[in-house]
């Protein structure tokens, strides 16, 4: 795959390319990454990329014809880029928008500053992608994020192939939840030990606290997942009762745990995160 970035700032990229798994999976040639200076494709002394938007308004735009003209000279070799642009008016990024991408060939980034991007400019736009309902200076932040989460999905990059099956938001068979907690060594840190199943052995019961758990989790924190998540109509029964139980007229019932600082519900042990010794 190779990841191209079209920006005003492309020394912002390098660090964060080159560092890690998204370092050690371009060393071995699982990706390239490339940054172009959009400034490059300006004919000004000044090499102008922004001016007042028409209409009047604060602050100002990025200008159309770089836009266009950098596209044009970057698409012009290799393979067809599927062309992304950053905009917090985008379609929301999301675990599946990433493995989607993680199948191009070739993805170009578009990342706009200042107000914004000349309207015009979508017209060479394969999609618009937000990284979420905020407001950030730039795309480039929004442009590593998505790299980085479309780059640990290409086959190799986690070195581990079943990392990425149980995670958070996975979209295959029983996926859709938050991830269940997970715990390591010391089994007893400062009186809060590890749920005891974590340490039985018993490799079937492990698995079923687990999906136990990832539903109570999601059923906590993102409710709003329990609809479109991959669950048996038992889990989804159990799922729906919980929520009710949790989240009653809109009002959470939770308290907080004083030594984890983990919200924790003090009914069902079996399901609840951390035992208490
Ligand atoms: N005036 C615009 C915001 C411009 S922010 C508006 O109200 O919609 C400047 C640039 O930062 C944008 O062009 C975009 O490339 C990037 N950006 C800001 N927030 C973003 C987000 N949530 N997701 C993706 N890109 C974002």
């Amino acid at each position: 795959m190779l990841i191209e970035a079209l920006s005003v700032f492309p020394e912002m990229f390098e660090p964060v390319m080159s560092t890690s798994i998204l370092g050690r999976a371009r060393r071995a040639g699982l990706f390239d990454f490339c940054a172009y200076d959009l400034r490059d494709w300006t004919h000004d002394r000044h090499r102008t990329v922004d001016d007042a938007p028409f209409g009047g308004g604060q602050g100002m735009l990025m200008k159309v014809t770089p836009i266009a003209e950098a596209l044009e000279s970057i698409s012009a070799e290799g393979p067809r880029p599927h062309v992304v642009f950053f905009t917090p008016c985008g379609t929301p990024f999301t675990q599946s928008v990433a493995e989607r991408l993680s199948h191009e060939e070739r993805l170009l980034f578009v990342c706009g500053r200042y107000e914004g991007i000349d309207e015009r400019a979508y017209a060479f736009a394969d999609e618009r992608l937000s990284i979420g309902d905020y407001v950030l200076t730039g795309g480039e932040l929004a442009a590593m994020v998505v790299a980085d989460a479309v780059v640990r999905l290409i086959p190799g990059a986690l070195g581990d192939e079943m990392s990425n099956v149980d995670e958070s938001f996975a979209t295959g068979a029983g996926g859709g939840l938050l991830e269940y907690a997970q715990y390591t060594r010391p089994a007893d840190f400062r009186g809060v030990e590890a749920p005891a199943v974590l340490l039985s052995g018993d490799h079937a019961k492990v698995a079923q606290w687990r999906r136990a758990n990832a539903i109570e989790r999601t059923c906590r924190w993102r409710p709003d997942l329990i609809a479109t998540a991959d669950l048996t109509p038992e889990e989804r029964a159990r799922a729906e009762a919980l929520i009710e139980e949790l989240h009653t007229g809109g009002q959470v019932v939770l308290c907080d745990d004083a030594e984890t600082g983990t919200p924790t519900r003090a009914a069902a042990p079996e399901m609840s995160e951390v035992r208490h010794g």
